[in-house]
């Protein structure tokens, strides 16, 4: 009988961060499982911002494919600032009702493109049961109502659906977590639900999202105390679903694993704002930007190109590339000289590139940051003096995966849904991408 499967994503650990873990003792649940298993690096997205690298996940496709751009990007069609979440303030300033409608049901509802099959829905169409915990990319074919009074809007996921408090298919006594930004305790909510998932035995495959560790490590760094501590309670959460499986062995009699990050972050000490060399343009482009990464749009009527638009930023030190499309090609400009994305040295920055560019909700010209610098949001927040993530750049872009059981080496993070399918010897949908390694 081929094992069930559970999907953990620790957001935000970088293979260094996830080797320390291991090998200092500190990660029981993280090492045990890279014992036990095969671990590899793997790829992020680009922009390497969690709504893309989640949906990539989810949907074992690129942004060209999944149509989710950025953290924060301009709906072309609406003529809005859609902000998932860069930060209170960025939500306050893109409209603050709006705002909480977006990451909550338009992501999935709206802006998830309708032909980019995820991952609970190629499961449970074909008779298995999928569970998400916490996941920001959930759409699945089950009506789920809001836990808040008064809000009548419902959301598609799969048909065991837990967010944050908001969306509960069972009743599992998990403390409620979404009033509290706390890092670690939507960790805690999601131990408590996956402690009962695991219980009960009550799912074919689990997404299982962790969000503590990465909210550490943009506060103090990647490389600090603070963030090994997260990268703690990120394992006893893990180890929850361990313990409830009756022990380590038990569980992996149980369940293939598949482990792994969404992207990596790097140390940031400079803050600039990508909207100031843009200035001279104002009613020309629109300017979206948020941690290491960005999108300028050009508005209809516009009196530049996109090769202007790039060759505004040069010498802005906080820009380490730029890219857009010219033919057929993608065109990197850095140090003031276009050149082919091929050689660009960034981690599969071509694939990465040509997938960003390829969605229609990317700006006509994208930004990748300069290592050490953050692109202040919409409500000029930032994370300098600690960790932050979104280039091109190898510690934005390189993830630890760990595998238990699977089949499949995975080289890129879109490698996951399309293998799992594998897994349970399921056809993989056209809208999935090939997979890395095959060529
Ligand atoms: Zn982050």
């Amino acid at each position: 009988m081929t094992p069930k499967l559970v999907l953990v994503v620790v957001d935000g650990m970088t293979p260094a961060a996830f080797e320390r873990a291991v090998e200092s003792g500190r990660a029981p649940a993280l090492a045990f499982l890279a014992e036990r298993g095969d671990y590899r690096l793997a790829t992020s997205v680009f922009p390497s911002l969690t709504p893309v690298c989640l949906t990539s996940i989810a949907t074992g496709a690129g942004p060209g494919v999944h149509h989710i751009p950025s953290l924060v990007w301009w709906s072309r069609q609406e003529r809005r600032i859609v902000e998932y979440g860069s930060s209170f303030a960025a939500l306050r300033a893109a409209g603050l009702s709006q705002s909480l409608l977006d990451p909550i049901f338009n992501m999935n509802a709206r802006h998830l493109a309708p032909g980019a099959v995820t991952i609970y829905e190629a499961l449970e169409d074909a008779g298995l049961v999928a569970a998400a915990v916490n996941i920001t990319c959930y759409r699945g074919r089950h009506r789920h109502l809001t836990t808040l009074p008064g809000v009548r809007r419902a959301a598609y996921g799969p048909s065991r659906f837990f967010f944050y408090g908001l969306f509960e298919s069972d009743r599992t006594g998990a403390p409620f977590a979404v009033r509290s930004r706390r890092a670690g305790s939507v960790d805690t909510y999601a131990a408590a639900v996956g402690r009962w998932l695991v219980t009960r035995d009550g799912f074919d495959f689990l997404a299982f999202y962790l969000s503590g560790y990465d909210f550490a490590s943009h506060a103090a760094g990647p490389d600090g105390e603070a963030a090994d501590r997260a990268l703690e309670q990120a394992d006893a959460a893990i180890g929850t679903l361990l313990d409830a499986a009756g022990g380590p062995d038990e569980f992996l009699e149980r369940y293939a694993v598949v482990l792994l990050s969404d992207h990596g972050q790097t140390s940031v000490g400079r803050v600039a704002r990508l909207e100031d060399p843009f200035a001279d343009l104002e009613g020309q482009v629109v300017v979206a930007a948020s941690n290491r990464a960005g999108q300028i749009y050009l508005l209809p009527g516009a009196q530049v190109d996109p090769a202007e638009l790039a060759r505004q930023l040069d010498g802005f030190p906080a820009v380490d590339v730029t890219l857009r499309l010219e033919g057929d090609g993608v065109v990197a400009r850095r140090d003031g000289a276009d050149g082919p994305v091929e050689k660009l040295e960034h981690p599969d920055a071509a694939w990465r590139a040509r997938s960003a560019l390829a969605d229609p909700n990317a700006g006509e010209l994208l930004v990748s940051a300069a290592e050490g610098w953050e692109l202040a949001d919409l409500g000029g927040r930032h994370h300098a003096g600690g960790g932050s993530h979104g280039s091109l750049v190898a510690g934005d872009s390189f993830v630890p995966v760990v595998t238990v059981g699977l089949q499949t080496e995975l080289h890129r993070i879109t490698d996951v849904a399309p293998a799992v399918l594998a897994h349970f010897g399921l056809a993989v949908p056209k809208s999935m991408e090939a997979l890395a390694g095959v060529s």
